[in-house]
């Protein structure tokens, strides 16, 4: 794979890629190559002279790194520090290097922390932990010519414009680096960081935040626990955000969706932040995320919700298939928001579910935990945000007893 980029006369940066021989061989994958092009923009034109030729080429594996076989060629000399973190973690090999070229470092007066912002419940809550005056959050904006018409963005955008009315530092990068893969989408879940290190032009980012919560980096209500940093995709992927100085760091991990979501519901009501992509300026009622959501904040705000609303599942294909799953993806939350929370009038769907998840032990639990702090996961979050992080969060919530500890590292429903 050869990527080049430049800077076109509109300040958009643009990649355009070529393909060899061997990654020829990979297009017969389901997922391919459709489009060898992309381009970002940002307001006032883009400064590729300000972005470190590591970041540029982070930045360009994320959207073509699933498309290379074995070598990949950028355009400026990478470091020969990131080359080695680049060749160790990827098992490909990265050229040209060029030997004068230090590794990027910035400038410790100017340092901010990126938060890779979507306008969902997470990433409102990430926003909410960070210190608001060293902080930026970045949303990509899909270019609006793209034809989906499930996913709008139309309720980030609305939520970009509430918090930046509230003071908040938010920018919105335009991209179309999505279309580069067969069928429409972001090449790995790592892109959600691209419009952050586009604006390494004009931000000191040291670290990058974005709203993983610890359902996700544990695998909690999973089948079992399972550590991020065990698991392949994050020793591939890691180093290399450590080889440009801004580390991952997720506020999140500590938190359980519940927590973020009483964040949510108490602390952010008015942010407009919505999970749910299909529903346009509102959300759509009939997906997963709809669902999950709906039965969780009326756990949270102790607003029941009426019996025929669990006709959904008979309704909707997706939340049946989601329900159906063995266990329920974050069952934990799930048990969370249906225990002591029955709809108004009767429900055999309800009854149904609870059924379903009764014999996992876990029902004979006090669900609260999930409402606290899981401190393990602060190795999750850059150092220098852990003081003010776990200061606000204790006024909402208190650490997690070692018993609780105890029993989400022991998360095994198999
Ligand atoms: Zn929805």
């Amino acid at each position: 794979m050869k990527v080049v980029s430049f800077v076109d006369s509109f300040g958009c940066l643009v990649f355009n890629s070529t393909l060899d021989k061997n990654d020829r061989r990979l297009l017969r994958k389901q997922t391919y190559l459709q489009k060898t092009d992309c381009y970002f923009s940002a307001e006032g034109g883009i400064n590729r002279s300000r972005i470190h030729p590591d970041v540029e080429a982070t930045l360009a594996y994320m959207i073509y790194g699933i498309f290379t076989a074995d070598t990949f060629i950028v355009d400026r000399g990478v470091s020969q520090h990131f080359a080695d973190t680049f060749n160790a973690c990827t098992n490909k090999t990265i050229s040209p290097v060029n030997p004068e070229l230090a590794p990027r470092s910035v400038n410790t007066q100017h340092q901010v922390h990126g938060l890779a912002f979507s306008g969902g419940v997470d990433s409102c809550a990430a926003l909410w932990m960070l210190p608001k005056d060293e902080s930026v959050a970045v949303f990509i904006k899909r270019d609006p010519t793209i034809p989906d018409k499930k996913h709008k963005g139309k309720a980030a955008q609305r939520s970009c414009e509430v918090l930046s009315s509230k003071g908040y530092k938010i920018e919105q990068v335009i991209s179309d680096f999505e279309t580069v893969r067969y069928k429409i989408g972001f090449p790995v879940d790592w892109s959600i960081y691209t419009g952050m290190l586009v604006l390494t032009d004009r931000y000191d980012f040291i670290s990058s935040n974005c709203g993983m919560v610890f359902e996700s980096a544990f695998r909690i209500g999973h089948s079992f626990f399972s550590d991020l940093e065990t698991r392949k995709v994050f020793f591939e992927w890691c180093p290399l955000f450590e080889a440009i100085g801004m580390p991952v760091s997720f506020p999140t991990s500590i938190t359980s969706e519940v927590l973020t979501s009483k964040i949510v519901v108490d602390h952010c009501a008015d942010w407009k932040s919505q999970s749910c992509v299909l529903g346009g300026e509102k959300p759509c009622g009939k997906c997963v995320k709809c669902f999950r959501k709906t039965i969780l904040d009326a756990k949270i705000s102790g607003n029941r919700i009426p019996a025929e609303y669990y006709n959904v599942v008979n309704r909707s294909s997706v939340v049946n298939q989601f329900v159906s799953k063995d266990p329920i993806k974050h069952e934990n939350v799930f048990a969370y928001s249906l225990l002591d929370n029955p709809p108004l009038g009767e429900s055999a769907i309800y009854s149904s579910l609870l059924e379903k998840i009764a014999p996992r032990q876990l029902l004979s639990r006090d669900y609260g935990f999930l409402e606290r702090i899981y401190t393990p996961g602060l190795k999750y979050i850059h150092p220098q945000l852990h003081e003010h992080i776990l200061n606000k969060l204790h006024l909402i919530a208190e650490d997690m007893t070692q018993d609780d500890i105890a029993f989400l590292e022991n998360w095994d429903v198999r």
